[in-house]
């Protein structure tokens, strides 16, 4: 049983091993990371006159890959700070360390001598009771550790994360014969706890789960498409968002992976299975021997089946033609499979659309589906217990929106079966046997939980209990108020939530006026309010298509309208007479912030992309975001001798370059979260967490937040900020319609030509601010970036 992971050691400083060991550190854990001391002194240490037994040289690897997480895009860390969690070493000087540690990963290259041979100098130096694991991608955990002492491989086990971790949410574990299943359970608690992952666990079998699966997938595509003459274009249209997969589809995805990396995970399953018929499959293509061959392994070598071509004009992306292996433009394939997939709505539909069209497409999407269904079906017992497991694996490690007997469901069960029997595919037994029983799908509900197949019978799924469900919720009749953008629904012990459901949930009138009624349920019979919902993003604003139409029109008493609307719900939500929490997870933007701004905490996902990017589309916040800033710079300046300025620049800077945190942790960095609010690792607990704390003050004796007084910059204040965004423009970095909406900013922020130090109302810094924006949304250039982000959902530079 493992008690209480506080230190980590990671021994391997590459792709992997640095990028857990950030994970670890952000979940606060110490970590030392291990690598192996350099052959030799490269020609910059020995000008520095650094000998062999520098540290500096010693430990290169390890401090250069802890450098570089901090330069690594998307982010590995929550916060660049928490990089100082991460202490760098080497293989030669530092085992005695890993006596501290109560989990060592192993990371180094894929080799099972290598890997052996370390676990061999670990063993002397690990504490009892730590756990020892591997992040192998497909190596036999039983085969590791077969030289080590039972102790060890009582403690030994397969921890396999996916690229990259942070951002990945499978996490396989994979027993041995000999692990201790307490070390498994509670090292599952772990990843899911501190981690956020979303386990499964995993046979010791070549390449466990997701792997498996996945390339027999993407083996079969490859020849499907070869026999079938498809082109690289055509196979990634069906095989991405075609199919609630990816937009990587297939073959971005091994260009990214890297072929020589592709080509190692499906030899290593081809040299351990027996079966012949698998093992042809797993028998890697000419083609991809023959892209190896010559280099063309993908992103890292610049080219792969598809390459940046630089023209005139700017630089294309071009396809590999499998015929000739030369680059040519792509052809965009039109069909009527492909069009009706893109029309349905939701990975279920879309499959069906796919398949049901008719043309060479469904037919192809056919041949592939039915393998890998067929296959994922086989290998259930072999890789895993359960069907679910297969099903966690492809989502969470592939990001398919179905697994495959998910997929297999959506299909119809029943008729799918009857077509593979029909064209002669053998169908595993067990699968025959539970249509036979009289089922025709592998999941149900019912009463709100849900079912799969288990051996016979369905079982319940057993969901983590802090995992609230809020579409379990709603099944079971448990939503209190509901209209097209919004819902309240009791979550039960006393609190609501309040769920947007609009498209992108988006913030229009809708769900304005639910939050004014859901404040009245709450007032009459709940004890708080959270605002959460389970959509891919929380918010990514305000409607700004009805926004643009009436500026287009010159409705401006409508846009008024508007935004008072906006103004006074918030303004309400923050006097409110119980607590409100706001849960906020990934894209929370502009609108989406203003709804989490008045709220008494903000109990967040790690996973918060949080800012108010108004100015991206010409505006500046105006339901209440340019107060609250002020408010919070007001807040920090708050005693004699401060400055407010400081504080007040940093909000100027915050709105008027539009920055979206990079996580919830830099959304404390930005001022944009105050002390007190929360981070949540594993979203799928954020709910729960979010209850915990609006329970929390709702029995600590919850007093209303009073109208604030805020002490404002005035003019003085607002000299500065323009000044300083003057200097922006003078040396290029703004456009001058940016310096027109950074004036008004700062108009709004330093509450106007007041004298410096005043105290201001909230309702006065709200006028402001709705006067700024709607001055703004008569400007051409603004309605410019907001036609723009509509088209091309980028922010126009104007
Ligand atoms: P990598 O090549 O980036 O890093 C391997 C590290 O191991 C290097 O820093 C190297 O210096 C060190 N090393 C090499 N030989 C060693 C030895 N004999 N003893 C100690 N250290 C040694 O590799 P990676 O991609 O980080 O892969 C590491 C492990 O993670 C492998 O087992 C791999 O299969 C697995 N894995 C990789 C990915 C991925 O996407 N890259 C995903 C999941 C699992």
């Amino acid at each position: 049983m493992i008690k209480d992971i506080r230190k980590a050691a990671v021994i391997g400083s590459g792709v992997m091993g640095s990028a857990i060991a950030a994970h670890l550190a952000n979940a606060g854990i110490e970590c030392l990371l291990l690598d192996l001391v350099p052959a030799r002194l490269t020609e910059e240490e020995a000008a520095r006159g650094l000998g062999t037994d520098h540290p500096a040289f010693r430990n290169r690897l390890a401090v250069q890959a802890v450098e570089r997480l901090k330069r690594t895009n998307p982010p590995p860390l929550y916060d660049e700070a928490f990089a100082a969690r991460i202490r760098p070493g080497n293989l030669e000087d530092h085992l005695p360390q890993l006596a501290e540690a109560d989990w060592i990963v192993e990371a180094v290259v894929e080799n099972l001598e290598a890997k052996k041979a370390l676990f061999a100098r670990i063993e002397p130096f690990r504490k009892p009771d730590a756990v020892v694991s591997s992040n192998t991608s497909g190596i036999s955990i039983d085969a590791m550790a077969a030289d080590c002492g039972p102790e060890f491989r009582k403690h030994f086990l397969g921890t396999h994360f996916f690229n990259p971790p942070r951002y990945m949410k499978l996490l396989e574990i994979v027993p041995g014969a000999d692990t201790d299943p307490d070390i498994v359970r509670s090292l599952k608690r772990f990843g899911e706890n501190r981690l956020g992952k979303g386990v499964v666990l995993a046979k010791d079998t070549p390449n466990f789960i997701a792997n498996r699966i996945g390339t027999y997938g993407l083996l079969v595509t490859l020849r499907e498409m070869q026999e079938h003459g498809f082109t690289v274009e055509e196979v990634d249209a069906v095989t991405g968002p075609a199919l609630g997969r990816p937009k990587s589809a297939t073959f971005r995805t091994l260009d990214l992976v890297g072929l020589d990396t592709f080509a190692h995970v499906a030899r290593n399953v081809y040299d351990r299975v027996t079966d012949e018929a698998e093992k042809a499959v797993f028998d890697v293509p000419e083609l991809v021997r023959t892209m190896v061959e010559r280099g063309w392994i993908g992103e890292k070598a610049g080219q792969g089946f598809y390459r940046k071509i630089k023209g005139a004009t700017g630089s294309e992306i071009w396809s590999l033609d499998l015929a000739s292996l030369e680059y040519r433009p792509q052809k965009k394939p039109a069909s009527g499979a492909l069009e009706a997939a893109k029309l349905a709505k939701g990975a279920r539909e879309k499959t069906k659309a796919l398949l049901g069209a008719g043309d060479r497409y469904s037919a192809f999407t056919w041949r592939l589906l039915k393998q890998v269904l067929v296959y994922s079906a086989e290998k259930l017992g072999e890789i895993a217990d359960s069907i679910r497991e297969i099903d966690d694996a492809m989502r969470w490690g592939f990001n398919w929106e179905l697994g495959p007997f998910e997929t297999w469901d959506a299909i119809g069960l029943v008729p799918s079966v009857q077509r593979m029997e029909a064209e002669g595919t053998a169908v595993p037994e067990w699968v025959k046997a539970w249509i036979a029983a009289g089922h025709t799908s592998f999941y149900r509900k019912r009463d709100g939980a849900l079912f799969y197949a288990s051996q016979g019978d369905y079982k319940r799924l057993e969901a983590l209990p802090e995992a609230i469900s809020l579409a379990a919720l709603k099944e079971e009749g448990k939503t209190v108020r509901s209209n097209a953008g919004a819902s309240l629904v009791d979550i039960g012990d006393g609190i609501a939530c309040l769920e947007f459901h609009s498209p992108n949930n988006a913030i229009g009138a809708d769900i304005l006026t639910m939050i004014g009624q859901s404040l009245e349920e709450v007032r009459r019979n709940y004890d708080g309010l959270v605002i959460a919902n389970q959509a891919r993003n929380f918010c990514v604003g305000a409607n700004l298509m009805i926004l643009l139409m009436e500026a287009q029109d010159e409705e401006w008493d409508e846009i008024d309208g508007i935004i008072r609307l906006f103004q006074d719900t918030m303004y309400r939500l923050k006097r409110f007479e119980k607590p409100v929490v706001a849960a906020p997870h990934r894209m929370t933007l502009g609108g989406g912030v203003e709804a989490c701004l008045p709220a008494d905490r903000i109990v967040a996902s790690a996973e918060t992309y949080f800012g108010l990017v108004e100015v991206g589309v010409g505006l500046i916040p105006a339901g209440g975001g340019c107060k609250e800033m002020a408010l919070r710079a007001s807040k920090l300046a708050d005693h004699p001798e401060a400055d407010l300025l400081p504080y007040l620049a940093q909000a100027f800077e915050t709105i008027g370059m539009a920055k979206v945190s990079s996580s919830a942790h830099d959304a404390f960095k930005l001022g944009l979260f105050r002390p007190g609010d929360r981070v949540v690792v594993n979203q799928d607990y954020l709910i729960h967490e979010a209850k915990k704390t609006a329970l929390g003050l709702a029995q600590g004796g919850y007093e209303p937040v009073p109208e604030a007084r805020i002490r404002v910059a005035g003019a003085e204040g607002k000299a500065a900020l323009k000044l300083a965004a003057y200097g922006m423009k003078e040396g290029g970095h703004i456009s001058d319609h940016d310096y027109l909406i950074a004036g008004k900013l700062a108009h709004v922020l330093s509450g106007g030509d007041v004298p410096a130090g005043s105290l201001v109302t909230e309702r006065y810094l709200l006028d402001l601010e709705r006067e700024a924006f709607l001055s703004l949304c008569g400007e051409p250039k603004t309605q410019a970036r907001m036609q723009h982000m509509l088209a091309k959902g980028k922010a126009l530079r104007n």
